[in-house]
């Protein structure tokens, strides 16, 4: 779990206070990654950075890479001969998986590629500080940070993974695109309805799902103020993992990473466009996910696989297809027996 979290509007300002007792002199070099939204000066004099400090911006277009890690920590080390004494990552989940993934391979030799999958990390990673600024995917709270690696799109899931330290501060979600708090904010969702509906519940699970849950409804059904909104979908997103981190997401996020393996989409959009297509195996699920989505006047994008090839589909069906848990956990232990590989990728022509 994360070790310590500050919570409120405004909280962001605390961030260099929370940085000041882990700097030493001669060893006080902190790593801001930060979304490069924020070159606009919205943050302008607010990132606590010190004249040795790095402050670098990154672009959250592309999901996260195996490879783009690699080259922040080679970055990182060429800068100077001390370790970093923090890392501190500033945006959506992009930026937030790449500061926990740095984190990580500054401390452990090889390739991050290396560490994808269950408990392969060995060494503690350096103290790592996630201040989300869009709501939804839950990666200020998981166990996991998620990268496109040379082979697979795939999880470091590891106790070292979870941030020391987080920044929940709703005010810095102000000024996030509408379709962008939809898509996200349904990952959420999505996270909700697959943890609560899955065979891998339990009451510890069920408890932050459930919550999650309630959030979701409140901010996307309800008419809300922003303040309250923002507030709400940042609590919701927290649950959310939690409950995922005790379970396993399902036939949304099987099906959303064989598409963005292939087509690039993004993880919140990617959920969207094939939960729409699941009613069979979450009807209810399903039903409030219209609901929300002609509530908020969103129109999902038509025809996204119209120009795939034969072998596109089959390659996102085949890494749908390999994502075992995710479909044990939707349909049990026989899943096989009730999803063929022709049914998936049935699913991806209809996107
Ligand atoms: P994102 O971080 O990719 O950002 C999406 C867009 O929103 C970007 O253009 C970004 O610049 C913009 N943005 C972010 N904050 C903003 C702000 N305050 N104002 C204006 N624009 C802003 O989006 P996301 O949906 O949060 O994250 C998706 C990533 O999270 C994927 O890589 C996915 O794999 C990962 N993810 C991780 C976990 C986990 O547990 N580690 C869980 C789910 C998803
Ligand atoms: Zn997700």
């Amino acid at each position: 779990m994360v070790s310590r979290v500050v919570y409120g509007a405004g909280s962001f300002d605390q961030l260099g206070e929370i940085l000041q007792p882990l700097r030493a002199p001669g060893k006080d070099t902190v790593i801001f990654l930060m979304d490069d939204v924020f070159e606009d000066g919205r943050l302008h004099g607010r990132v606590p950075a010190l004249q040795e400090d790095l402050l670098i911006l990154i672009s959250a277009r592309e999901e996260p890479k195996t490879q783009q890690v690699d080259a922040l920590v080679a970055q990182i080390q060429a800068k100077g001969e001390s370790t970093p004494v923090a890392i501190v990552g500033i945006g959506g989940g992009t930026l937030l998986d790449l500061a926990k993934a740095v984190a990580i391979m500054i401390t452990n030799k090889g390739s991050a590629a290396d560490f994808q999958g269950w408990d392969l990390v060995r060494q503690k990673a350096i103290y790592h500080i996630g201040v989300p600024t869009l709501s939804g995917t839950g990666a200020e709270v998981s166990r996991t940070t998620v990268l496109l690696g040379p082979e697979r799109k795939l999880g470091i899931n590891s106790d070292h993974t979870p941030f020391d330290q987080v920044v929940l501060d709703p005010d810095l979600a102000i000024g996030v695109p509408k379709d962008q708090w939809f898509y996200t904010g349904m990952d959420c969702y999505i996270h909700c309805v697959e943890s609560l509906t899955g065979g891998y519940i339990n009451a510890f699970s069920r408890s932050y799902g459930e919550m999650a849950l309630a959030l979701c409804k409140e901010v996307f059904l309800e008419d809300l103020d922003p303040a309250a909104a923002r507030e709400k979908l940042m609590m919701a997103s927290w649950h959310g993992g939690m409950s995922i981190a005790y379970s396993q997401v399902g036939i949304a996020h099987a099906l959303s990473y064989g598409l963005s393996y292939v087509m690039g989409t993004p993880h919140g959009l990617g959920n969207c466009l094939v939960f729409t297509h699941l009613k069979q195996f979450y009807p209810e699920g399903v039903r409030v996910f219209e609901q929300m989505r002609k509530k908020q006047g969103i129109a999902l994008p038509q025809n996204v696989t119209r120009s795939c090839s034969d072998s596109d589909f089959e390659t996102m069906t085949a890494v749908a297809y390999s994502m075992e848990p995710l479909w044990e956990n939707a349909l049990g232990e026989d899943w096989k027996s009730k999803i063929s590989r022709e049914q998936i990728r049935e699913i991806f022509t209809k996107i």
